[in-house]
C-alpha cells in the first residue's frame, strides 16, 4: 500500500464529537501496550502519527486519522491497563460500545493481540461485541519478531483454537520487521470494499 497522505483529524469522547462519517472507517483495538500505535504507524509509514501516551489508558479518547483520502482510521483506547483508575476503566466499555453501535461508516475492526499471550476475557468480549453488531473483525497477532518461526506457527494455532477461528484468520505481524503490513492492508481493503 502506497501512502500519499496520513493525517490526524480529531479526538472524541462522544458521538457528537466524531467527524462526519464519509470514508469507510477501520478501527484498531487492543490491550494497552500491545503494539497498537506501532501497528498503525507501520501501516501508514509514519514514525509518530499515533503517539504513545506515557501513561497508557489515562486519556480515553477515540482518535481519528485519514489516509490517502480513502480511509478513516480510528485508534480506540487500549484496555486492560492495571494502573488505570477504576473510574476510567468503567468508562471504557460504554465508550467503545457507543462507538461500535453508532458509527455507520465503520467497515471493520482490527483487533490486535500479542502473539506471546493467549486471548483473555477482554478479547473474547470484544469479539462477541463485533458479532453482536455485525462488524467484520480483522485479527492480528503482533510482536512476532519476539518468537522463532516455529513458535509463531505453534502459538498461532493455539490462539486460533482458543478463539474458534481458522489459523488463516490470524494475521502474523511485526512493527519491527514490518511483516504482515501488506496482509493487514489487504484485509482492510477487503472489509472496506475498496
Ligand atoms: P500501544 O500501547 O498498544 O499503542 O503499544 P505501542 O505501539 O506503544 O508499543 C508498546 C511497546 O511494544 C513499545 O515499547 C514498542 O516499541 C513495542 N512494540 C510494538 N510493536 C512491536 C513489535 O512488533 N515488535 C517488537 N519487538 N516490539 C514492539
Amino acid at each position: 500500500m502506497i501512502i500519499r497522505s496520513a493525517e490526524f483529524v480529531t479526538s472524541a469522547v462522544k458521538p457528537s464529537q466524531y467527524p462526519p462519517g464519509v470514508l469507510p472507517e477501520i478501527a484498531f483495538a487492543g490491550r494497552s501496550n500491545v503494539g497498537k500505535s506501532s501497528l498503525i504507524n507501520t501501516l501508514v509509514n509514519r514514525k509518530r502519527l499515533v503517539k504513545t501516551s506515557g501513561t497508557p489508558g489515562r486519556t480515553q479518547l477515540v482518535n481519528f486519522f485519514e489516509v490517502n483520502g480513502t480511509y478513516s482510521l480510528v485508534d480506540l483506547p487500549g484496555y486492560g491497563y492495571a494502573k488505570v483508575p477504576l473510574a476510567v476503566k468503567k468508562t471504557w466499555g460504554p465508550m467503545i460500545e457507543t462507538y461500535l453501535s453508532n458509527r455507520e461508516t465503520l467497515a471493520g475492526v482490527v483487533l490486535i493481540m500479542d502473539i506471546r499471550r493467549m486471548p483473555r476475557h477482554e478479547e473474547f468480549d470484544f469479539i462477541a461485541w463485533l458479532k453482536q453488531y455485525h462488524i467484520p473483525g480483522i485479527l492480528v497477532l503482533t510482536k512476532t519478531d519476539k518468537l522463532s518461526r516455529t513458535r509463531q506457527l505453534r502459538q498461532r494455532e493455539a490462539v486460533a483454537g482458543a478463539l474458534g477461528v481458522d489459523v488463516e484468520d490470524l494475521i502474523l505481524f511485526s512493527a519491527q520487521t514490518r511483516k504482515g503490513r501488506e496482509a493487514v492492508w489487504a484485509a482492510v481493503a477487503g472489509v472496506a470494499g475498496t
